[in-house]
């Protein structure tokens, strides 16, 4: 066995600091409370039956309830129009008893994702895609922002892991992670690189970073080869896996759990990191599930109160 081989990244857990996260929210709810009288709201709008949405928005109303935030889950049907949605969220724009919104993504094809967007009142816009909230990131005078690439940096600096001066990596550049994440490293003080599908030679810059923080959305994609020896790696991936064959080749020794978990559900989850491949070379790994993905209902809690106190101040 070569020397890179022996070696075992640390592995940057979501749960334990999602439950410190959501703690220190709770904390500030009583005190919240206290104060006002009232607990802080948010209201979950959902169109359609598609099943992963009703998985997400069923965790957040959860996680509400485990941190004292009041909620409000609003199901409509798939066939609701654009006109109906744009007046459900008119409607929570203007309660009072409203600090928060929140319409989960994706809708159905008939509506207008951007109009639906933009039609939140920034100041209520906890998933901070609102323009005003992306620009103010981008001028470097955040207020609500994303809860997955807010969730990432709380991970890096839990565990210790800096920033400053670091040379980061983003592969992918959505707006609701490569983008907002790559602005938060850099107001951070790393040095930023974004990367996507029209990169070039992708490993050659990849393995020249510190920080490398993988959101693409293809199981397994990254290797060995993208990661430079002792880099943090983030993995935002959340893909399903059906076959045991690839199951065999990614997960070492976490392949016969797996193989269980494929038995029992018919699949098992994956990020975009080749997992057993890169810990071998990386210092640390955030796994999937169990990393990132629990960071982003957390930060929601937080970006819910901090939406109802400056509502209030
Ligand atoms: P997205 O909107 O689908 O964007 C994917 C990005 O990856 C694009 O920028 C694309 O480049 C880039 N890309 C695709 N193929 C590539 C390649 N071969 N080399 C380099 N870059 C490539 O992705 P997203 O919404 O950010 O989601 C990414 C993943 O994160 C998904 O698996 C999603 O399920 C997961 N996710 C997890 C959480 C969580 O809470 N854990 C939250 C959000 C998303 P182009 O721009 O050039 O097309």
């Amino acid at each position: 066995m070569d020397q890179i081989t022996d070696r075992k990244a640390r592995r940057l857990d979501g749960a334990p600091l999602a439950a410190v996260i959501k703690n220190e929210v709770s904390r500030e709810v009583v005190a919240f409370k206290a104060k006002y009288g009232v607990a802080p709201a948010l209201a979950a709008v959902r169109v359609g039956d598609d099943p992963a949405s009703a998985v997400y928005v069923n965790n957040k109303i959860r996680a509400c309830e485990e941190v004292g935030i009041r909620s409000e889950h609003i199901a409509m049907p798939a066939e609701t129009s654009e006109t109906e949605l744009l007046e459900t969220v008119h409607a929570l724009n203007s309660r009072d008893d409203v600090d928060g919104i929140l319409v989960q993504m994706p809708l159905p094809s008939h509506i207008n994702e951007t109009r639906i967007i933009e039609a939140v009142n920034p100041d209520k816009d906890v998933d901070g895609f609102h323009p005003v909230n992306v620009g103010r990131l981008a001028l470097g005078q955040p207020r609500f922002v994303p809860c997955t690439p807010a969730g990432i940096i709380e991970l890096l600096d839990r565990n210790e892991i800096t920033i400053s001066g670091a040379n980061a990596c983003v592969i992918g550049r959505s707006q609701i992670v490569g983008r907002p994440v790559a602005q938060l490293l850099l107001q951070r003080d790393a040095t930023v690189t974004i990367c996507h599908s029209k990169t070039k030679e992708l490993a050659s810059v990849t393995s020249r970073a510190d920080i490398l923080i993988v959101a693409i959305g293809r199981a397994g994609f990254v290797g060995k080869e993208h990661v430079k020896p002792g880099a943090a790696v983030i993995d935002v991936g959340m893909n399903q896996l059906t076959e045991s064959s690839a199951i065999q080749a990614l997960f070492g020794d976490e392949t016969e759990r797996r193989l269980q978990v494929l038995s029992k559900r018919g699949y098992t989850l994956i990020g975009d990191v080749k997992p057993a491949e890169v810990d071998e070379v990386a210092g640390s790994r955030t796994p999937v599930p169990g990393g990132v993905g629990l960071l982003t209902v957390a930060m929601l809690m937080k970006n819910t109160l901090k939406a109802a106190e400056m509502r209030r101040s």
